[in-house]
């Protein structure tokens, strides 16, 4: 049972980078997708060159969900990016979204991330969705994790992988990390095409799932 999908991410490209694909095919199946951010995006090293900034990401995103078909949950105040920690007050925010849009489907990221906003994303998103009948994670990087990113579940996008491509260049600068990220989660998507028979395909790591 998918009718009401919920994704959450820590940064606004994590929805399309890991779901982006499923999320569009449920959008067009008729579901109604929301997609979630849980930080302000904004990020700035000079160590690892990247700058991305708040006011473009928001926009950016919001024209990424258009290309989806995905509705953006944006009355949800993000906290600063790097400054996302696990409390009561940020789990149960995300706890009334999922009871205010009556969500049964959680996409979350995986738990053993090596990003701090996304695990922290990910403990607070295992709390507040703990009564949601189906809860899938998903990698929105592509570095080596602290636990293998197994996934066992796939979605077929081969007739979406357009779209998720389309959506990921609606962001400009630093989000396509080193110009390479985009393409080489497309890549991966491609492998796990190969691996289900299909030319694309996304893949999840189940914590539970209600047939
Ligand atoms: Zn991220």
């Amino acid at each position: 049972m998918m009718n009401n999908i919920l994704i959450i991410g820590a940064h606004y490209d994590d929805s399309e980078l890991g779901v982006g694909g499923t999320a569009a095919k449920l959008a067009a199946q008729g579901k109604n997708v929301y997609k979630l951010t849980l930080t302000d995006n904004v990020t700035y090293s000079a160590h690892l060159h990247i700058d991305v900034a708040y006011e473009t990401s928001v926009s950016e995103s919001a024209r990424a969900c258009e290309v989806l078909g995905v509705k953006e949950i944006t009355e949800f105040q993000p906290v600063e990016c790097c400054q996302l920690f696990y409390n009561t007050e940020i789990m149960q925010r995300v706890e009334d979204t999922i009871y205010k849009y009556n969500i049964d489907t959680v996409f979350m990221h995986y738990t053993d991330d090596l990003n701090q906003d996304h695990i922290s994303a990910s403990k607070i998103c295992l709390t507040a969705a703990r009564h949601c009948p189906n809860i899938l994670m998903y990698q929105s990087n592509q570095y080596i994790l602290a636990k293998p990113y197994y996934p066992s579940l796939f979605f077929d996008i081969s007739d979406y992988i357009d779209k998720k491509r389309e959506a990921l260049y609606q962001y400009t600068g630093d989000h396509n990390r080193y110009n390479a990220l985009f393409e080489t989660t497309i890549e991966k998507n491609h492998i796990w095409g190969y691996s289900n028979h299909c030319s694309y395909a996304e893949g999840f790591v189940v914590h539970k799932f209600r047939l």
